[in-house]
């Protein structure tokens, strides 16, 4: 089945209870059992719920997994990765990576015995070197938030499995509409559902989405004991959101596509960083591995944070607010939003600097996104 079929259809058959067409919010916490003896099936909804299985259903296999669990946000998500780890091992973080994932590598990371270190993942050959005797998880994320990096994955796969350390990728900017690292021998892959597969900025919501059955139990204990679970109304959302996923990111890259080109002759804007420019400097990387160039990009505009913020405040259908992937366009200001809790030699290490503006567009018409666009660059 192709994706936009499994998107409709997998894990969500009519209710055989009433012929609903639309999976039920099971909105119950409990469920009777036929005897005293352990029974089969639902139990409670901390450990499962039909709404949940549902979605986790769906986006397994969107994601061409076997197994999905799905948490109340991506950073639980992300911690219940973090609680397959114990004490004396050590973490190789992709340098340019979500501001929350260097918060959570920060602060829980040596809380539990956990070394960290961070490399640039452009160079496969630097990753090599720095790989520990004691390294037991390669953390990966492309494209990147927020300079749209994309990295060699399969590469980076290879050398991982080659020192047998185990990999997770997060894969929130690309969607699985546009990749599966699964397929590369990604062995965790991680969404904020909050973006892309909920799709309009109303369900928060994380996952965790694997092949290997020796992962199964340990992560299972970080959904049904660690207990950050997704509602059933939540997972409601989510199973709506991903029915129009293929659609939705198809307008996306489109728009993208355009504004990207346009800004980059623009003559207020330094650099136009998005995978689908001829002028990325991994596009033949990124046309080799992703199907789409997806909605994110980032702009070097001329000027410093005054320029910035008369920029951003004054876009009108671009609204300046944390947060992506909806259907409505965004903009933001990584050193006071994604990436605010940095110091400013970290964000200098990663090239973050006052003129850095990230849009997240969404899919109004690309007309109209781009006459904001010039209204506001004239403001500056
Ligand atoms: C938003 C985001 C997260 C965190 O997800 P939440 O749902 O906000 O907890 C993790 N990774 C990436 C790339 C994100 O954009």
């Amino acid at each position: 089945m192709q994706f936009e079929t499994r998107a409709i259809r997998v894990g969500q058959d009519p209710d055989p209870a009433t012929g609903a067409v639309i999976v039920p919010i099971y909105a119950t916490t409990n469920f009777e059992r036929p005897s005293v003896e352990h029974g089969e099936g639902y139990e409670y909804s901390r450990v499962a719920n039909p709404t949940r299985t549902a979605a986790e259903q769906c986006l397994a296999s969107l994601e061409n997994a076997k197994y999905c669990f799905l948490f109340a946000s991506g950073m639980a998500a992300e911690t219940a990765v973090l609680g397959v780890l114990r004490p004396g091992d050590h973490i190789l973080c992709t340098r340019d990576v979500y501001g929350g994932t260097i918060s959570l590598m920060k602060q829980f990371a040596p809380q539990r015995g956990i070394q960290v270190s961070y490399v640039d993942m452009r160079s496969p050959d630097c990753v090599r070197e720095a790989i520990l005797p004691h390294t037991r998880l390669m953390w990966l994320e492309s494209p990147t938030n927020p300079l749209t990096y994309v990295h060699d994955i399969p590469t980076l796969v290879q050398i991982a499995k080659e020192r047998g350390v185990l990999t997770v990728m997060d894969n929130t900017f690309a969607s699985p509409y546009l990749q599966n690292p699964l397929d590369w021998g990604v062995d965790i892959v991680l969404h904020s559902v909050t973006k892309y597969l909920g799709g309009h900025s109303d369900v928060l919501g994380g996952a965790v989405v694997f092949n290997r059955d020796d992962l199964h139990e340990p992560l299972w204990d970080q959904q049904a004991i660690g207990g950050g679970v997704l509602s059933p109304f939540e997972s409601w959302l989510l199973l709506r959101g991903m029915k129009t996923l293929a659609l939705r990111m198809r307008q996306h890259c489109h728009n993208a596509q355009r504004i990207a080109e346009h800004l980059e002759q623009h003559p207020k804007v330094k650099r136009v960083l998005y995978p689908g420019l001829p002028s990325h400097p991994q596009h033949e990387l990124a046309k080799r591995l992703m199907r789409g160039f997806g909605g994110m990009l980032a702009i070097y505009i001329e000027g410093g944070r005054e320029e910035a913020n008369r920029f951003c405040t004054s876009l009108r259908l671009f609204t300046l607010a944390s947060s992506l992937g909806g259907v409505e366009s965004l903009v933001g200001y990584p050193i006071t939003m994604s990436h605010g809790s940095l110091s400013p030699d970290e964000q200098a290490e990663r090239g973050l600097t006052e003129n850095l503006i990230r849009l997240s567009v969404g899919i109004e018409h690309a007309d109209d996104l781009i006459e904001d666009l010039e209204q506001a660059l004239a403001q500056i």
